[in-house]
């Protein structure tokens, strides 16, 4: 499974700039064909060869009642998923700032990292499934295994991937608790813009979103400039 999406993909067609409120309609177009091809190329890697054609919501403007309302709905989700398995649940979605973030760089991130978690846990998946919502592109998977052996191999890869502070996955246990970083003895996440925790970056909204958007693509470019030829 390698990751095809390059840095001249990503340049060429916009990348994170593309907006909606952009007023070059030629580029948001071509902007969202490449966000529809990522996400295809995602889901048939991943998930299906049977695409059903997920990318039909990605030009949705969404408001942060939507968010709000997404986050409800996959909650609701996660503890039928559980109920039904009754099996640990990791869910991964891009740790992208603002309200917009469905895009080449989240789902540029999604797809580096879509195969590499379902790399990890490989014939123990029960249940997989990818969506765009509000969130953001969003991996589930029901995994047959020890809640905090699959957290600690989700913490691992956090920490050793280059680009591991873009991604949160959470990890539930079969009785639908959340398994913590502390639980654990590890230290929370820290803030991809400063050292601080994380969290607390974020409910005090102490960075600009313009910046932190910056941040993410340039991170993300430079990863594809340096792997390019190692595909
Ligand atoms: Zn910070």
């Amino acid at each position: 499974m390698g990751i095809d999406l390059t840095v001249n993909d990503f340049n060429a067609k916009g990348g994170i700039n593309k907006g909606k409120n952009d007023d070059n309609i030629n580029k948001n177009e071509v902007a969202s064909d490449v966000e529809g091809e990522l996400i295809k190329s995602i889901y048939m890697n991943c998930i299906s060869e049977n695409y059903n054609g997920i990318d039909a919501i990605i030009d949705k403007e969404y408001t942060r009642d939507d968010i709000i309302k997404d986050k409800k709905e996959r909650e609701c989700r996660r503890k039928w998923l559980i109920k039904d398995y009754l099996a640990p649940l990791l869910s991964m979605k891009v740790n992208y700032p603002g309200i917009c973030k469905n895009n080449c760089v989240s789902f540029g991130i999604m797809k580096i990292f879509c195969s590499l978690v379902i790399n990890e846990f490989k014939d123990r998946i029960m249940y997989k499934d990818l969506q765009v919502t509000s969130e953001g592109p969003i991996l589930t998977l029901v995994i047959n295994g020890d809640v905090c052996n699959i957290k600690r191999r989700v913490i691992g890869i956090e920490e050793n991937h280059i680009l591991g502070k873009y991604i949160d996955i959470e990890v539930y246990n079969s009785d639908g608790t959340k398994v913590n970083r502390k639980n654990l003895g590890f230290k929370p996440k820290k803030c991809y813009m400063c050292d601080e925790e994380l969290s607390d970056c974020i409910n005090d909204k102490r960075h600009d979103v313009n910046e932190m958007k910056q941040c993410i693509k340039n991170e993300l470019e430079k990863y594809l400039k340096n792997n390019e030829f190692k595909n």
